[in-house]
């Protein structure tokens, strides 16, 4: 990537996000976007009506610095209700411009210059920038789809060997995006072991823990000793597909939370004061809701998962998230012998009408995950088969 003038040395190659990238080619080409991840309906209406309501309250002014109270309340009340974790909602709990902000101002808080941080590679593009923006370094840990089985995993021993004296944090997301895997037990067991062992801090991302399709969510601060060193950082912007809203949280001890906003008060210092009330209407839904919203989002994948294969492509199913992926190298129909994802998606929209993300732009390795293709099927049923007939048209017919 040439090199941009004015920009600063940390952040040089760090050029436009590809969801930018790819939402002005879906616009430009008028191809159906399934790059960015953002559903193309909104959420539930209480919890709109919510802030059309805050906003003729007159809640449109600086809120809180750590958020609203009822949101901190609602924010540990969820915690407690999904996953038995015990929060104080004034001095665990802060309010962040969604869970972007938490990440940046945990890195910018926690991470001395020089400072190594533990990622699953790939990973969700704003934390390296992030790291970089901290004056930190990006330690990754290889994920990979097992032959047999499809499922990333990772290897202990190159986790074992990612931990040093130099090891400031681990930061972790599952749901993963891009995979769309949820880490196991035993995988968080072994990451929870060596954050004990090295005195490390574990930031995980959160923001899909209501969409797990295989598997069950657990978060890692409930395991043994972790509560007080995780970072546990979610968003409504996925639970309750309000994603421009940027309402997220960090959930932590009130030494790492008192840390955090220390940092975040110079970054946005607050943020949506209408969308808080709103928000913590929507973490108060009853389990219906939920419960809904994972059936919903689970036919989705079944339906795109369906058209793809049908269109050739070798699918590899998440167990959580919105997104799916395929391998292109190892598809069948106009797709064979194909193996590079940024070009492979720089030209659907021409041949087919239909916007993906190359997996290959999450990846700090070199060559890992060039030819892997993401499509998110957080949009309406129609919106799919349109794209997937489209697909199917382009590659299989
Ligand atoms: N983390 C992951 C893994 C994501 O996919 C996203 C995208 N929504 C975010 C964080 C950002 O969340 P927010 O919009 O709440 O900042
Ligand atoms: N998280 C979304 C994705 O992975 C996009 C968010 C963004 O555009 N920064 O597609």
């Amino acid at each position: 990537m040439p090199r941009l003038p004015h920009l600063n040395a940390r952040l040089q190659g760090f050029g436009t996000t590809i969801f930018a990238e790819m939402s002005a080619l879906a616009a430009k080409t008028g191809a159906i976007n399934l790059g960015q991840g953002f559903p193309d309906t909104d959420g539930p209406p209480e919890v709109s009506a919510a802030a059309i309501e805050a906003i003729g309250r007159g809640e449109n002014q600086y809120p809180p610095g750590p958020g609203t109270p009822d949101l901190r309340q609602a924010v540990a009340e969820h915690q407690q209700r999904f996953w038995s974790m015990t929060t104080d909602p004034d001095t665990e709990v802060l309010v962040t411009a969604g869970a972007t902000e938490a990440i940046a101002a945990t890195l910018l808080a926690l991470c001395e210059v020089g400072d190594e941080v533990i990622v699953f590679d790939p990973t969700y593009d704003s934390y390296a920038a992030s790291i970089a923006m901290a004056g930190a370094k990006i330690r990754p840990v290889l994920l990979s789809p097992d032959n047999g089985t499809g499922r990333y995993a990772f290897d202990p021993g190159e986790l074992r060997a990612a931990f040093s004296a130099r090891t400031r944090l681990v930061l972790l997301n599952t749901p993963h995006n891009p995979t769309g895997k949820v880490f196991t037990r035993t995988e968080l067991d072994l990451v929870a072991e060596l954050c004990r062992q090295h005195d490390v801090v574990a930031v995980t991302d959160e923001v899909y823990e209501h969409l797990v399709f295989e598997g069950t969510h657990v978060p890692l601060a409930t395991l043994p000793d972790m509560a007080d060193r995780t970072v546990t950082i979610s968003s409504g912007g996925k639970t309750f597909s309000f994603t421009g809203w940027k309402i997220g949280w960090a959930v932590a001890s009130p030494e790492l939370i008192t840390a955090i906003r220390t940092a975040k008060q110079f970054l946005t210092f607050v943020n949506g004061a209408p969308f808080q009330p709103a928000i913590a209407v929507g973490l108060r839904l009853g389990d219906s809701y939920y419960e809904q919203f994972v059936a919903d989002l689970r036919a989705k994948r079944d339906l795109l998962g369906a058209l793809l294969t049908e269109a050739g492509f070798t699918v590899l199913e998440p167990e959580g998230t919105y997104f799916t992926t395929v391998d292109i190298s190892s598809s069948g129909g106009a797709s064979k012998g194909e193996s590079d994802g940024i070009e492979f998606c720089l030209g659907l929209p021409e041949r087919a009408g239909v916007v993906a993300v190359p997996s290959q732009v999450f990846y700090q390795h070199p060559t890992a995950g060039r030819s892997m293709v993401r499509f998110c099927f957080a949009k309406r049923d129609e919106v799919l088969r349109a794209a997937g007939r489209r697909l199917i048209d382009a590659f299989a017919g």
